[in-house]
């Protein structure tokens, strides 16, 4: 059972920002509202996610960091029709397979909070512990077990630096929620809950965020909206190209092209736009259980999916010219 564990988590949990986004994904699953992330040494030593979420019973402790017993999918039809970043029901459990894990819920209605931890894939006794209502894990000393893993782990430098990305694209994702996040004790990021321009005037940058142009195609069973960069715009824009497809954070050719070919019929502009876009769609149309991280989706007809971005883009592009 550990060796499965630490196998899958070889899948889902790469890095310590791998193992961030998925923490990060929980707590939004759970409802959070407020997320704060504490890094020490690029997230290595250790790890802290703290929420408001709605937490966890203390029945449910344990199979929280069992391996597939996510409480999110009952049946295939719930799969097909996942509106939760997880349902595979396997971070947890991996991440706790390669470092030591606690988990501290609180349910609102709870008069304490509970503990349980994850050592080298043995569980603890559930614990009383104090905690207001929400969650905390703890990860620490990640791939501490797994030394081939650990020493293909970059710099710290590095290492936070892709936490940092991480965070980025969860906290656009969600520009209504509080994030914030700090690393060796010193604070990175501090977002107030706030609508998506200034949201991404502080992730992106006020550059961006003052002339991009709005997206807005909303209908069924396809919508595209958000931000995309006006013309002018070019610094370092290859990086800041965020797509969401139904709030998850992915990377497509498909979009992505539709998207390079609507900027150059329209503005003769053949660079990589910067841009924050969020594709919902009735997730029937959309198979995201691609990939073990999720970060691919297969359309189920790409074709139109390229239609649709690229006219919905090509009419935002236009708008400002008219
Ligand atoms: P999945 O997200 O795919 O269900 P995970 O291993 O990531 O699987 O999490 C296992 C389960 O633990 C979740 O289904 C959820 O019930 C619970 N859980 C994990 N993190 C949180 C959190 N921050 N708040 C509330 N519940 C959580
Ligand atoms: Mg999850």
């Amino acid at each position: 059972e550990l060796l499965v564990n630490q196998i899958a988590a070889g899948e889902v949990v790469e890095r310590p920002a791998s193992a961030l986004k998925e923490l990060l994904e929980n707590s939004l699953d759970a409802g959070a509202r407020s997320l704060s992330v504490e890094l020490a040494e690029g997230g290595v030593r250790r790890m802290r996610v703290v929420d408001d979420g709605g937490g966890i019973s203390r029945e449910d402790l344990p199979l929280a960091l069992a391996r597939f017993a996510t409480s999110k999918i009952a049946t295939l039809a719930d799969l097909e029709r996942a509106a939760t970043l997880g349902f595979r029901g396997e971070a947890l459990a991996s991440i706790g397979s390669v470092a030591r894990l606690s988990l501290i819920s609180r349910q609102a209605d709870e008069r304490n909070a509970w503990r349980i931890a994850c050592e080298g894939g043995a569980l603890t006794n559930v614990e009383p512990a104090a905690l207001a209502a929400g969650t905390t894990v703890d990860v620490e000393e990640l791939f501490y077990n797994t030394p081939a893993r650990r020493k293909f782990l970059k710099s710290e430098a590095t290492e936070f630096a892709r936490c940092e990305e991480a965070f980025a694209r969860i906290a656009l994702s969600r520009p209504d929620c509080a994030f914030g996040l700090s690393h060796n004790g010193r604070r990175s990021a501090h977002y107030p809950p706030e609508n998506l321009r200034a949201r991404a005037a502080r992730v992106i940058g006020d550059e961006f965020a003052e002339g991009a142009v709005d997206v807005r195609s909303e209908g069924a069973p396809v919508s595209l909206t958000g931000l995309v960069a006006a013309p002018g715009f070019t610094r370092a824009s290859r990086d800041a190209q965020y797509l969401f497809v139904n709030g998850r954070f992915v990377r497509d050719k498909v979009v992505a092209h539709a998207i390079r070919e609507a900027y150059a019929d329209v503005l003769h502009h053949d660079r990589h736009p910067a841009y924050v876009l969020f594709l919902t769609m009735d997730p029937a149309l959309v198979d995201v259980n691609v990939h073990p991280t999720k970060s691919e989706v297969r359309f189920r007809d790409s074709g139109s999916m390229h239609r649709f971005v690229f006219h919905a883009l090509s009419r935002a592009l236009a708008e400002p010219l008219a």
